[in-house]
């Protein structure tokens, strides 16, 4: 704990100098500043992918029984959808009340031509889940197909007895303790990491841009907040029985990372490590648990993307039918699902939901100016969520045996 409030107290001044310097020194400081974010940020990716793989084998093969792994699955995606379900309709109710896209007179966007627009459709991202070819996935760094792949690996060396089964189980568990030691060492470049990420945001962006969406940008930014405080708190103490404000201490390093870095993924290793060894979650569940959650259950994600379409919609003057609020739900959720936990992947997705209610792409220039805080906001709501509900099954499923 010790160790963690001095970590805490160099990370905030890492912070500190970041916003003095960008702002001293503005482009200037990018020579400096790239490289210190960039350093920090592929460390941090170097060992996401060998811990999915560890963690989610040796999570399954922790799990006594297919009969529990079931149990374990349900409790988890049931989690996932209703706190996803709940961030969206916070976000439509909140836009709808707020109107924030009502009075924006010149329709202005942003260059649109550069924005990658999401490929396929809705049914294209279910069917994309399975890897023609593991190990490419791997390579290709496609988290929820090596999570698919992983999940059924793990099932079949299950149903042998003994002989694989042990070797296995040491195999994964043992990688698995070595990448967590691995996570220990890389986080002490997190003070660095987050002056470089830091000082780059305010060298480039600066706050100017958030004048002019500001009714959009704290709409976003009030539902977060609401959904960070209220609604999961208040699940986490009903079903995890936990008490939130211990629960955010113990959560402290994984939050701040996540907000400086912007990534799901990026910040998973740091998550496990504090809902493992702060929050003392088994780590069977968390190991099934967490990497799923950084992939899947996005509400911060969702949250934003529903506000950012109803936005775009007021400020095109049309009115949503009730169906289309419905149409607006439901994509919204396979949208969040399906963006991938990494910087700006949310933005993209809303291509798929304006598509799907048949608007304009060049929408989304309209909310662009502003992703990139946003990102920093959701991206740390998402991860909330996951600990939460790493904490919620965990309590659910020991008070089962
Ligand atoms: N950056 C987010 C994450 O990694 C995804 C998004 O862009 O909304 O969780």
């Amino acid at each position: 704990m010790k160790l963690l409030k001095s970590l805490t107290f160099w990370i905030f001044l890492g912070f500190t100098f970041g916003i003095l310097l960008g702002y001293l020194f503005k482009e200037s400081i990018l020579p400096f500043a790239h490289p210190l974010a960039t350093i920090f940020i592929n460390t941090l990716k170097m060992i996401v992918m060998p811990i999915i793989i560890f963690s989610i084998a040796s999570g399954i093969l922790n799990i006594e029984s297919g009969k529990e792994l079931k149990k374990l699955g349900f409790k988890t995606f049931s989690y996932y959808l209703i706190t996803t379900i709940l961030a969206i309709l916070t976000g439509q109710i909140l836009v709808i009340l707020v109107k924030p896209g009502s009075n924006i007179t010149n329709l202005v966007t942003a260059e649109v031509e550069n924005i990658p627009a999401a490929e396929g459709n809705i049914l294209d991202i279910l069917i994309d889940i399975i890897p023609t070819n593991p190990f490419k996935a791997m390579t290709d760094g496609n988290v929820i197909q090596v999570i698919f792949f992983m999940i059924l690996f793990a099932l079949i060396i299950m149903q042998f007895e003994n002989k694989y089964r042990s070797f296995f189980n040491d195999f994964f568990q043992g990688g698995f303790n070595v990448m967590m030691e691995m996570v220990r060492w890389i986080i002490w470049l997190a003070p660095l990491g987050v002056f470089g990420i830091v000082a780059g945001i305010v060298a480039e962006t600066g706050f100017g841009a958030i004048i002019g969406l500001m009714k959009y940008f704290f709409t976003v930014l009030g539902g977060l907040i609401f959904h960070a405080f209220v609604t999961l708190p208040l699940i986490l103490s009903l079903f995890g029985k936990m008490n939130p404000w211990q629960h955010f201490k113990n959560m402290l390093l994984a939050i701040e990372t996540a907000f400086f870095t912007s990534s799901s993924m990026a910040t998973l290793p740091i998550t496990m490590d504090c809902v493992i060894n702060n929050d003392k979650v088994e780590p069977k569940v968390a190991n099934f648990v967490l990497p799923i959650g950084a992939t899947v259950n996005m509400d911060g994600t969702a949250l934003y993307e529903a506000v950012a379409v109803i936005f775009i919609v007021q400020a095109y003057g049309i009115e949503l039918t009730f169906v289309q609020l419905i149409i607006v739900l439901l994509t919204t959720i396979l949208a969040s699902i399906g963006a991938a936990a990494i910087p700006m992947a949310g933005f993209v997705m809303i291509t798929i939901i304006l598509k799907a209610v048949g608007l304009p792409l060049e929408g989304l220039g309209l909310v662009l100016a502003v992703d990139r805080l946003l990102d920093m906001a959701r991206t740390t709501v998402n991860i909330w969520s996951d600990s939460c509900g790493a904490v919620v099954v965990n309590y659910l499923s020991r008070k089962e045996r």
